[in-house]
């Protein structure tokens, strides 16, 4: 199976089970945006609860806020967001395709990597054991060549678009004989500088309404009451600022399912530190979110960084934790040092002070910020893709399981009496009303033992619990292991504590600490 099809799957098993459905999907959906279904509210809800405790339970310097969808329309101004929040686009005039200028001369580039591998693999089978792959790379013409090529289209990109020169982004696109994907044609419109800020209208009528974005991050949140909570708080440098929350982007080309998506779930942290101090800061919390992500038990080798040569106006340092998703290494979090620029410029655009007065030294400084930034979609795609595995049986059977971390499964465990009779029902209810208060479980008395474990395998479940004939005389019942399929009996007042010790986020969080 090819990744391509894996990837296929997967989306149609999320829609299956409950977890991810197109919006309005009866008005044949919207494009890049998405519900979560009964599962994937859970799931969502899990992941969301590991990060947040990971920030603010585990970090006594680390508190949370909640703010407003809607901001006052003059921080955008200042965030630099009304002015540069823009993605270059351009059409195909004969497939009516809109693509970004940026994307479609970094899959070119891409291309040459391609063909070089290509180059080094039918190198390899030629001259097999002598082939010296180092040296092929550094003297082989054709190799050199289509290197040449790629660096010498990387160097101009990152020129024009450094410097705004729309016509040369189109230039470059021209030289380098870039095709529309759907038409084959290079026939192009001009490139334009497109916004990415979502608008509306706030007020009841139209003339005494005032504009109103919204957010396209939740930082700005964070910013603006720097002041609310370290005075409100006590807080003392440093420390930090946690939010989850929405944030919208129209995204010119929106793909790969809830990867890019046009209304989104960010997890920031906004770290503020003494200047000088953000480079210790930065590498600090680069670590700790790596380990976040390998708690997990993905595999090490699946997450790897992207450091930053191109750096935001803003930024003195950023880096990417990327994944690899069915479809390649991509981010899915974002760590950046962005000096005082976001204060600094709220303070300018708002006439206000915003500073911290250190008590120790009795100096007044603008803090540094270090932050950390993740899509709870695209924590969820990695989370899904890494769990859904497909098996074959030493019986000959095929089954889907998702292979969920327990701490993170939408259903802890599913209570199954082995028939609807005998008083096996009654007493699979009992424990279940022992349980729900605790953890989310389900009861399922429909069809074979078989069938329900591979619908509980379908969803992630890691423990079925089955209630039979001995249960009812000595009180033991049978558990059922997802991933190793084990099976073995337990006293029935053990469950709590089990699944407690089953489901807990602490081990996660001991690697984390460690
Ligand atoms: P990209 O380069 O993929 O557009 P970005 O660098 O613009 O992402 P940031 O602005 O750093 O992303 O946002 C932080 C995080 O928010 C990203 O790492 C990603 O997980 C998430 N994110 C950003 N845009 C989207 C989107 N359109 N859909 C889903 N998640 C997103």
């Amino acid at each position: 199976m090819t990744q391509e099809e894996l990837f296929k799957k997967l989306i149609a098993h999320s829609k299956e089970y409950g977890f991810i459905f197109p919006s309005s999907e009866i008005y044949d959906g919207l494009s890049a945006v998405y519900d979560y279904g009964q599962l994937g509210v859970e799931l969502k809800n899990n992941i969301k609860r590991y990060w947040w405790d990971a920030m603010t339970k585990l970090h006594d310097n680390i508190v949370g806020i909640d703010a407003a969808i809607f901001m006052h329309p003059k921080t955008w101004e200042a965030s630099g967001h009304v002015g540069a929040f823009n993605d270059p686009l351009i059409d195909n005039k004969d497939s009516k395709k809109r693509y970004r200028a940026d994307v479609l001369i970094e899959e070119w580039i891409a291309k040459q990597d391609e063909k070089i591998e290509k180059e080094v693999a039918k190198a390899a089978k030629r001259f097999g054991e002598a082939f010296d792959e180092q040296q092929f790379r550094t003297t082989n013409g054709r190799v050199l060549e289509l290197a040449a090529k790629r660096d010498a289209a990387h160097a101009k990109m990152a020129e024009v678009l450094n410097a705004n020169d729309l016509a040369g982004v189109k230039a470059l696109i021209e030289e380098l004989e870039i095709v529309c994907p759907v038409s084959g044609t290079k026939n192009w419109t001009d490139v334009r500088q497109f916004n990415l800020m979502f608008s509306t209208q706030m007020g009841s009528t139209a003339d005494g309404a005032s504009i109103v974005y919204l957010r396209p991050e939740t930082a700005q949140g964070i910013f603006v009451n720097f002041l609310n909570v370290q005075k409100t708080g006590r807080m003392k440098i440093p420390f930090g600022i946690a939010q989850i929350g929405k944030a919208f982007r129209n995204e010119i080309v929106a793909r790969q399912f809830i990867f890019r998506m046009r209304e989104f779930e960010q997890m920031e942290m906004q770290f503020f530190v003494k200047p000088g101090t953000e480079m210790q800061w930065f590498e600090h919390w680069r670590q700790f979110r790596m380990n976040w992500h390998r708690a997990l038990g993905f595999g090490d080798d699946r997450y790897r960084f992207h450091d930053h040569e191109k750096l935001a106006h803003y930024a003195n340092a950023a880096t990417d934790v990327e994944y690899e998703f069915p479809f390649g290494f991509k981010e899915v979090e974002g760590i950046h040092s962005r000096t005082d620029f976001d204060l600094s410029q709220h303070a300018k655009f708002s006439g206000k002070k915003i500073q911290y007065f250190d008590t120790e030294s009795g100096e007044s400084y603008t803090p540094y910020v270090v932050e950390t930034s993740i899509g709870v979609d695209r924590m969820f795609l990695q989370v899904f893709s890494a769990a859904y595995t497909e098996e074959k049986l030493d019986n000959g059977e095929e089954r889907v399981v998702l292979r969920f971390p327990a701490a993170l499964a939408p259903v802890k465990a599913a209570v199954l009496p082995l028939v609807k009779k005998d008083g096996l029902p009654e007493m699979a209810r009992k424990i279940v009303d022992d349980l729900k208060f605790d953890h989310f479980v389900q009861y399922d008395e429909k069809d074979s033992i078989g069938k329900r474990y591979r619908r509980q395998d379908a969803i992630g479940t890691p423990l079925c619990i089955t209630v039979d004939h001995q249960s009812t005389e000595d009180g033991s019942v049978t558990i059922r292991h997802r991933d190793s399929m084990q099976q073995e009996r337990v006293a029935a007042a053990d469950l709590p504590t089990i699944i407690n010790n089953l489901v807990s986020l602490r081990p996660l969080f001991d690697k984390l600490l460690k």
